[in-house]
């Protein structure tokens, strides 16, 4: 692994940096190490903050929105472990950082912004690493996207105020879904997992704060609710 042609050499040594930093603090499963080493999140960033890619903290992508914390998507990937024959439905593209991640470990991604703009530069950047197993959707995440479902995997990278039953319904039998649930300055993450019919909620992680899930099923506009 390590710099491909579209990487930047001065970035390898930043990269490997931050993976020893996600490993300080407590993610120790490897496969989930090694997708970091894999993509280049500079390439999912704008031009005026890549050199800030590689520390371990939230980034302005513009349209109001950041790109998440890397430990915390790094806490995602090894609660959910998309697995190589595996679907995943992500909400809230974003830069489409984490669904490059995701696209790395399961067969197919399927990914949902309500943000054009972010999609368009998402869909730029997905295409620049050749990866052929996305698809990308502008719209309101909190309905799903029923055309695919079901899914193995969800994730939602939005706090929500509950969760939402288009996803719940939209998850397999056996699932799994990991979500910020609570008010808008403080989330817990939720792990959601339908079997057998039986559907569970857990929260395995507390005190997190996401940008606001905007849609039908989570805060509207202007997060009054
Ligand atoms: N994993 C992404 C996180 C981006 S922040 C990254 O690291 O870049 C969350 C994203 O969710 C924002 O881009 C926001 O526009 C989007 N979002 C908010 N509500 C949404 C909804 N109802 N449907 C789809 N996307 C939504």
């Amino acid at each position: 692994m390590g710099a491909g042609p579209l990487d930047d050499p001065r970035y390898v040594g930043y990269r490997r940096r931050l993976i020893e930093e996600i490993r300080g603090k407590g993610i120790e499963d490897l496969e989930v190490l090694q997708l970091f080493d894999r993509v280049p999140r500079h390439l999912f960033l704008p031009e005026g903050v890549r050199l800030r890619a590689y520390e371990d903290s939230p980034v302005h992508i513009g349209y109001g929105q950041t790109a998440s914390q890397p430990s915390l998507q790094a806490f995602f990937l090894s609660v959910l472990h998309a697995q190589a024959d595996e679907r995943v439905l992500e909400i809230g593209t974003g830069s489409g950082y984490l669904t490059a991640l995701l696209a790395h470990s399961a067969d197919r991604v399927y990914s949902v912004e309500r943000v054009r703009e972010l999609s368009i530069r998402a869909r730029k950047s997905l295409d620049e690493l050749g990866l052929a197993n996305v698809a990308l959707l502008v719209g309101d995440g909190t309905i799903g996207w029923r055309k695919y479902a079901p899914y193995q995997v969800i994730v939602v990278s939005a706090a929500s105020p509950s969760v939402p039953g288009a996803l719940v319904d939209q998850l397999a039998d056996p699932g799994r879904m990991l979500l910020p649930v609570g008010d808008r300055d403080h989330q817990d993450l939720t792990l959601v997992r339908k079997s057998g019919g039986q559907v569970s909620e857990e929260a395995v992680r507390d005190g997190c704060t996401f940008v606001p899930l905007l849609g039908s099923f989570g805060w509207d506009e202007e997060g009054a609710r």
